[in-house]
């Protein structure tokens, strides 16, 4: 039997027409690209967004067309991908990290019809436009004052098109498993693979990424997505903030420690989002003076890498802000995990607690998670044993754009995540490695995230890498490779000797090379495969 309730479809457009009726005051806050502070409410937004629709509509395109954005967080890229996903169009946020020719790939891959790009990304279009050849039309996102000369064909401006379009628009219904974003994973290893979500999966990736126990934002937060939309959908902020009708503060292109603090404290945020790197960078920015404080943050998700304790630490004693470490992926849309303490564990001693909120957390409703061996049969979630961690759900991929990579799921529609993971009784899920990065010594599994974690520990190391190189005996050992902070000095022994006691005895690294900066992916991770690279003929002592 059938049940007997209406059947509304789950679409995008619906996230921000409900933001507009029931909070069309509260304001989204964004650093312009061009500098200044731009202001603006859910009701401007959405009205905007119509007008956005009909621009695309003039354009020619239609239903499963698909839209390339290259743009920073800001207030016109909101309200684009609202109108590209609203109206039944694709939208394809690129990631500008990725290199030139992979950006053409992925354009070229997607189909893009269109192309919305920043005034930052106009010289890299300029140099890559005749490679793109189903761009019909390019369009800088400025205004009039701000437009450049450029060689880009035709290039049309953002604000011109908007100002004289009609916001008489009625956002469209259809299926809701219509194909609504596109996002590429990285490509550390091949070409970059689309991720291609569907309206359904956004909406209940959304709903389920705002419970109380996760992203969490109420109509009383300022959050603060530090995370690009074109990281995974700056991890669905963009999405459940209207649907929480929370103030949006969009950082724009300026991610830096000081940026980023000037309007934590001027738009009094008090939730925020970003990978590690943007928190070692405003923390490096608060310790330059003592009386710098986070006065309205409460909370800050952390993810996309593993989020060393001492930061969780510093956060929380220093500053008193709650760190909730976050452990998701593209092809997850991307949320996976998130570390809220179960009942109880917040009387924890500190010590005992941070070894907790070092995990990468529990599952969120509607994410099935398992550990496997090499064979694929399941291991136990005793936090010891780790395996392959393999994940199902309805916002996880079940194929690539025009099926590259195969078949990515097993005989139970699990797909592999390629990271090594141990899973406690509790449910916390703790990440040991990429299963590229895992280092193998004498047969058994040595983490790298571990040693890297307890490296950056040393109040003298800004960022550490941890490779296994070639041993005759051992096949593999570990090699340190850090990153010191400006103005501070430490030494191979006496960093070696504070690890002592932080990890197993025989993790211990075998040596230790200082380097200026390490090398990252376009998602801000390590990117070990150039570091293997650079130390592959390295002769441990
Ligand atoms: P990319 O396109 O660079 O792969 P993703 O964000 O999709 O970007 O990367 C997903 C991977 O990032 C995960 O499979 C995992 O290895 C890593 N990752 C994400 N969050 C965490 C975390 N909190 N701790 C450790 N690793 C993480």
């Amino acid at each position: 039997m059938r049940g007997l309730m209406q059947d509304r479809q789950l679409l995008i457009s619906s996230f921000l027409t409900f933001a507009a009726r029931n909070h069309g005051e509260r304001q989204i806050v964004t650093r312009t690209v061009e500098g200044q502070i731009h202001r603006y409410t859910y009701a401007d937004c959405e009205r905007r967004s119509r007008q956005v629709a009909n621009v695309l509509k003039s354009f020619g395109l239609g239903l499963g067309d698909t839209v390339g954005t290259l743009a920073w967080n800001t207030y016109r890229h909101l309200e684009l991908w609202y109108g590209v996903s609203g109206s039944g169009m694709v939208c394809h946020t690129i990631n500008p990290r990725l290199f030139p020719e992979q950006i053409a790939y992925i354009v070229n891959h997607a189909g893009d019809k269109a192309l919305f790009v920043d005034l930052t990304f106009v010289p890299l279009i300029e140099k890559l436009a005749d490679k793109l050849p189903s761009i019909r039309h390019f369009v800088i996102m400025t205004d009039r004052a701000h437009m450049p000369t450029t060689t880009i064909p035709n290039a049309l401006c953002y604000e011109d098109l908007v100002e004289a379009a009609s916001a008489d628009f009625e956002w469209p219904e259809f299926d809701e498993n219509t194909a609504s974003s596109l996002c590429y994973t990285s490509g550390t290893t091949g070409n970059p693979k689309g991720v291609l979500y569907s309206h359904r999966s956004t909406a209940l990736h959304s709903m389920v990424a705002n419970n109380a126990d996760a992203l969490g934002m109420r109509s009383a937060d300022v959050v603060l997505p530090v995370v690009p939309m074109f990281h995974a959908n700056a991890w669905s902020i963009p999405y459940g903030a209207p649907m929480a009708g929370a103030k949006i503060v969009l950082p724009g292109a300026a991610m830096d420690g000081a940026s980023i603090y000037e309007l934590l404290e001027t738009e009094g945020v008090t939730m925020t989002a970003a990978v590690p790197t943007v928190w070692l960078m405003l923390l490096q920015h608060l310790e330059k003076d003592e009386n710098r404080r986070l006065s309205t943050l409460k909370r800050v998700v952390i993810g996309g890498s593993a989020a060393p304790r001492s930061m969780i630490e510093t956060f929380e004693t220093k500053y008193g802000v709650t760190v909730c470490h976050a452990w998701g992926m593209t092809e997850m849309s991307p949320l996976g995990t998130l570390g809220a303490l179960k009942a109880g564990m917040e009387k924890l001693p500190l010590d005992k607690r941070l070894d907790i909120q070092c995990k990468q957390g529990r599952a969120v409703f509607c994410v099935e998670m398992k550990i496997t061996d090499d064979d694929g049969n399941e291991l136990p979630r005793d936090g010891k044993a780790f395996g392959h961690l393999k994940v199902r759900g309805p916002w996880i991929a079940g194929a690539y754009l025009k099926g590259d990579g195969g078949n990515i799921l097993d005989g139970d529609g699990y797909f592999d995540t390629g990271d090594v993971a141990t899973i406690d009784p509790e449910g916390f899920m703790q990440i040991t490695d990429r299963a590229k990065d895992v280092i193998k010594s004498g047969g058994e599994w040595i983490s790298s995230i571990d040693l890297e974690n307890a490296a950056v520990g040393h109040p003298a190391i800004a960022e550490a890498a941890v490779i296994g190189v070639f041993h005759p005996k051992w096949d593999e050992r570990p090699l340190l490779i850090v990153v010191r902070k400006p103005g501070k000095d430490v030494a191979k022994g006496e960093l070696l000797a504070f690890l002592v006691g932080k990890i197993a005895k025989w993790w211990m690294p075998d040596d230790v090379v200082f380097v200026d900066e390490l090398p990252h992916t376009a998602t801000g991770k390590l990117l070990k495969t150039r570091l293997r690279e650079q130390f592959k003929d390295y002769k441990l002592p």
